[in-house]
């Protein structure tokens, strides 16, 4: 569908026709005014993405509190604090580092928060999170247990922005294998958040349960 001739609700309904059931759509709406953000709550939307905090904290003091706030990219210490109140989902948490700040910032406040832990899948060296191997032995240390205000639900990777479909297809393919092989050891991970505007189609294809899909719904950025 041409983004230009049609609106946020006629895109918002094209993609869930297309998307199976237990596929949770994230609509990432950063830099797009409070209006295209109503626009698609009115369609019972109420997955909503979003990756500068002050930008987070102005709509979603502004917007119904039936919105569930997912934080979707890279996110500094000392930004923590100021989302733990109310967010839904952390996707990209990359660090030890981070883990600790969050936990501590979510115990202060008296909540658990949910989280996903970003592998480094693309070939770009511009893009965060744990490289696979890495992950693996942190979590092998069984560290997380020592945080108990930090609930870890799965795994977000972004593939190489790049028109090679297949060299997508295998990026998210080696984090789907990923996410199969600790499932075992993580019985409550239940998310694997993987595909945008341009490669979601392939990362329902390669196993993806949350698409988190912003210029395909609000148009160009
Ligand atoms: C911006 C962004 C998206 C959405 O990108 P589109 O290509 O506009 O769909 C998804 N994930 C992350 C981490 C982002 O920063």
């Amino acid at each position: 569908m041409n983004p230009s001739s049609s609106t946020i609700q006629e895109r918002l309904a094209s993609i869930r026709t297309e998307l199976p059931q237990d596929v949770t759509l994230v609509a990432v709406s950063k830099t797009k005014p409070i209006e295209c953000i109503e626009e698609a709550l009115a369609t019972n939307q109420f997955d909503f993405g979003e990756n500068r905090v002050q930008e987070l904290q102005e709509k979603e003091a502004a917007l119904p509190k039936t919105i569930r706030w997912h934080q979707i990219g890279h996110l500094q210490t000392n930004k923590v604090k100021a989302i733990v109140p109310f967010v839904h989902l952390i996707h990209a948490v990359d660090s030890d580092h981070l883990l600790k700040e969050i936990n501590r910032r979510a115990k202060n406040f008296g909540r658990t928060v949910d989280i996903l832990l970003q592998v480094h899948i693309a070939q770009e060296d511009v893009k965060y999170g744990w490289k696979a191997p890495d992950l693996e032995r942190y979590l092998d240390e069984d560290t997380l247990a020592s945080f108990d205000h930090v609930r870890v639900r799965g795994l977000m990777g972004m593939a190489t922005f790049t028109p090679d479909q297949q060299q997508i297809a295998q990026e998210f393919n080696q984090l789907r294998r990923l996410y199969d092989s600790l499932l075992p050891a993580n019985p409550s991970w239940d998310t694997l958040s993987m595909g945008m505007s341009g490669d979601w189609r392939i990362a329902v294809d390669e196993g993806s349960t949350m698409i988190r899909v912003g210029s395909s719904i609000f148009g160009g950025r």
